[in-house]
């Protein structure tokens, strides 16, 4: 290896290198759900050699959400909800930081340094926000704001994973429902997701919460409009596979059409507290 963790050249930026988004499922004008997988990818630009990091180290649970991208295709399918997946790892850009956020491009992610990201110019982190995280955000906006113009009110679903044990204690949920201010979808989807999946343990706003400031997409494409949203959060272990991922957008589907259903007409609201706004 010549450089470890080359900096980023958006001229080197290839054909072998993948579309900073991807954005899957049909574009119907009135969408009930619109998706996004800030997480979906641990691809680097080639030039970029990996970071400077082994790629076992990019294919853990710090380099993207493992199984997220694969139940998002799935519950786009089911749900017939188009659905936009960031095309990079989170450790090149994390498309769920504010631009300027201490952790957008981690020094040191979960005990690993990543040898790119230490000592980044701001050029260099003006480039990667322009190359990868406004071309993702800018597309699910102008999807949400081609629903909004048609009339829609669609619910903003973010699909992530978390890791089975942190800090050496076992997580004991399987999933987490994570929001900030508007509660509105909370207690109906946990009711909904424990019908069909009875003992399941939910956490509400576990393994984390969503704080305005330091998260991104929901915040913004989701409280910021006044939409009726949540960001989903399982548990890697239960996606790592195929079949595993299938089976948890099928629940996730059923439990989000039943909510939407039993809460409509979804109306936008504006919950955030004034002094917060
Ligand atoms: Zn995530």
């Amino acid at each position: 290896m010549s450089e470890p963790g080359a900096r980023f050249r958006p001229a080197r930026l290839g054909s072998a290198d993948p579309p900073p988004l991807t954005r899957i499922g049909p574009n119907p004008a009135r969408p009930h759900f619109v998706l996004c997988c800030d997480h979906a990818s641990n691809a680097v630009p080639a030039h970029m050699e990996r970071l400077g990091l082994a790629q076992a180290e990019l294919d853990r649970h710090i380099g993207w959400d493992i199984g997220a991208a694969t139940v998002t295709h799935a519950l786009s399918a089911r749900l017939g909800a188009p659905a936009y997946l960031s095309g990079y790892s989170r450790l090149l850009i994390d498309c769920n930081r504010p631009p300027g956020s201490p952790t957008a491009m981690p020094a040191v992610s979960d005990g690993t340094v990543v040898p790119a990201n230490r000592a980044i110019t701001p050029e260099e982190a003006v480039a990667r926000t322009d190359a990868f995280f406004r071309p993702y955000h800018d597309a699910i906006a102008a999807c949400l704001d081609a629903a909004l113009a048609a009339g829609a009110v669609p619910v903003v679903v973010a699909v992530h994973s978390f890791t089975p044990v942190f800090g050496g204690v076992s997580r004991p949920w399987q999933i987490g429902l994570l929001y900030e201010h508007d509660d509105r979808l909370v207690r109906p989807l946990k009711a909904a997701l424990r019908a069909l999946r009875p003992g399941l343990v939910v956490g509400d706003n576990e393994p984390y919460a969503i704080v305005g400031p330091s998260d991104y997409s929901i915040p913004v494409h989701g409280q910021g409009r006044g939409l009726p949203h949540i960001e989903i959060e399982l548990r890697q272990d239960l996606i790592g596979t195929r079949a595993g991922a299938e089976a948890w957008a099928a629940t996730l589907a059923t439990a989000l059409r039943r909510v939407r259903a039993a809460l409509a007409p979804l109306a936008i609201e504006m919950r955030v507290p004034p002094e917060a706004g």
